[in-house]
């Protein structure tokens, strides 16, 4: 039986629309769909892939202001950062395409040639907080690698998915982008399907999950998953850079970001000055709908995430932090701008991904005490060190996939990989799009 899957804006709870979520039962026959259009896909050739991806994301580029609307509504962004999201994928898809279809380039070695076959059906399973830019930096390399593709979007964001997929499918033959909607049971069935390979960006939860059921078949893999960031404040750095940062990355995207900073440790001899930076920097944020100009804070995805972070403030009140700011008397849908002094290791937000707008803010005395804390946790996204001369030599000591040195992570030219249980395999650059291919060796 076919089911309906709705969509509600986070700002109110209103319904913003429907698609019908995929029947179990169709999977399968989605995925034989997948392996048939293969074989003319990876025959058409590196060059005519690229090509119809670049006239897509064309497409997708003219009608930007569409699916921001769309895409704020109902994940509940504003609308600028919708804006920079959809950009983002029009002007990023065909880089990465171009990118990707020099990775795949045949190597001659000596005594040898290497090339990069395509895997078959690759499956790609997203998030809902980037839920464009998340799918396409997984399903772009993969489709230009010669992989067919079964894009399963999050559950809390079809309707810009499905948007995105309806234009792409404009351009690509019948059957090589193919979307599965519904939630975690579409997903495992996804999984369990004959794909060859699954590129996921979730929770760890999920990850492991997934992890077990690919063990059976032993299918590819790549895991982007959660973090729990730390950023650590020497006691030379920049005080107002610092906070300004510190502030920015904890309430980027309602603090609903992968990378988004959870865990400050800031050095005793500047924490005052640092945390009474922070309140007022933090006090200018708002928070509101996606079309309200002067809000920076989104509405939270849903009331399970909402009640998590709840939580997570509260236990950290009870166990002894200070609320500098906020932390009650949320609105509905929302969370105030949040900052908490004298966070300490008892607290849940020390150890989860809190995922909310929520400063969190520990002192130091010892450097290698810092570098400890940072690293005593199973994720290892990202992490970031604000200072001067040891700021360099701190960051080569932290366990993450990226670092920033006064500035946040990743960026430019560079892959996005998780260290630990961050995950592992990741996207961007030519070896991260090799992941999406499988190394043939002929010698002769
Ligand atoms: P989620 O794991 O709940 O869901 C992600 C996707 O997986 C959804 O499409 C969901 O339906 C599907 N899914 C859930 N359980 C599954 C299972 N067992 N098998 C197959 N599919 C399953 O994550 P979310 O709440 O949508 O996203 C937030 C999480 O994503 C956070 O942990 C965040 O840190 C992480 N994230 C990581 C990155 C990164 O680059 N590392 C980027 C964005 C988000």
């Amino acid at each position: 039986m076919i089911g309906v899957l709705k969509s509600f804006d986070p700002s109110n709870g209103e319904l913003v629309g429907s698609v019908e979520s995929t029947a179990i039962s169709e999977i399968e026959q989605i995925v034989n769909r997948a392996k048939k259009a293969q074989k003319a896909w990876r025959i058409l050739g590196a060059d005519k892939r690229v090509d119809l991806i670049e006239k897509a994301s064309q497409e997708v580029g003219s009608k930007s202001e569409e699916l921001a609307v769309l895409l704020s509504k109902e994940m509940g962004k504003d609308y600028r950062r919708s804006t920079g999201e959809v950009n983002g994928v029009a002007y990023g898809a065909p880089y990465i395409a171009n990118e990707a279809k020099r990775a795949i380039e045949p190597e001659q070695r000596r005594g040898s040639v290497i090339e990069f076959d395509p895997l078959g059906v690759v499956a790609v399973i997203s998030p809902w907080n980037y839920p464009l830019a998340m799918a396409v930096n997984l399903m772009i390399p993969a489709l230009t690698a010669g992989n067919t593709v079964v894009f399963k979007p999050s559950e809390e964001t079809p309707l810009i998915a499905q948007k995105y997929v309806e234009i792409l499918n404009k351009y690509l033959p019948e059957n090589v982008l193919q979307i599965v909607h519904g939630d975690k049971e579409q997903g495992q069935k996804l999984v369990d399907s004959d794909v060859k390979m699954i590129a996921f960006t979730g929770s760890m939860a999920a990850g492991k999950d997934i992890m077990k059921r690919a063990s059976g078949s032993i299918k590819r893999l790549v895991m982007e998953l959660g973090g729990n960031d730390p950023m650590i404040v020497l006691p030379d750095a920049n005080l107002d850079s610092a906070a300004r940062f510190a502030v920015g990355s904890s309430f980027e995207n309602a603090g609903q970001m992968c990378t988004s900073t959870e865990r400050i440790y800031v050095h005793e001899s500047i924490a005052e000055a640092f945390e009474n930076r922070v309140k007022e920097i933090a006090s200018y944020y708002k928070i509101g709908a996606w079309d309200d100009n002067n809000v920076n804070i989104g509405p939270i995805i849903n009331d399970t995430q909402r009640s998590k972070i709840i939580a997570h403030i509260n236990d950290a009140v009870d166990k002894g932090a200070k609320l500098l700011l906020g932390g009650e008397n949320h609105p509905e849908h929302y969370i105030v701008p949040t900052v908490l002094s004298g966070v300490n290791r008892e607290m849940l937000m020390e150890h989860e991904e809190t995922f909310g707008p929520v400063v969190s803010i520990s002192r130091y005395s010892d450097l290698d005490e810092a570098i400890d804390l940072a690293n005593d946790t199973i994720y290892g996204l990202g992490a970031v060190v604000y200072g001067g001369e040891d700021a360099k030599n701190v960051a080569r000591q932290l366990e993450a996939g990226m670092v920033g040195i006064n500035s946040g992570v990743g960026g430019g030219d560079a892959p996005w990989v998780g260290a630990k249980q961050s995950g592992f395999g990741y996207h961007g650059t030519e070896n991260g799009h090799r992941q999406f291919a499988q190394v043939k060796v002929l010698s002769n």
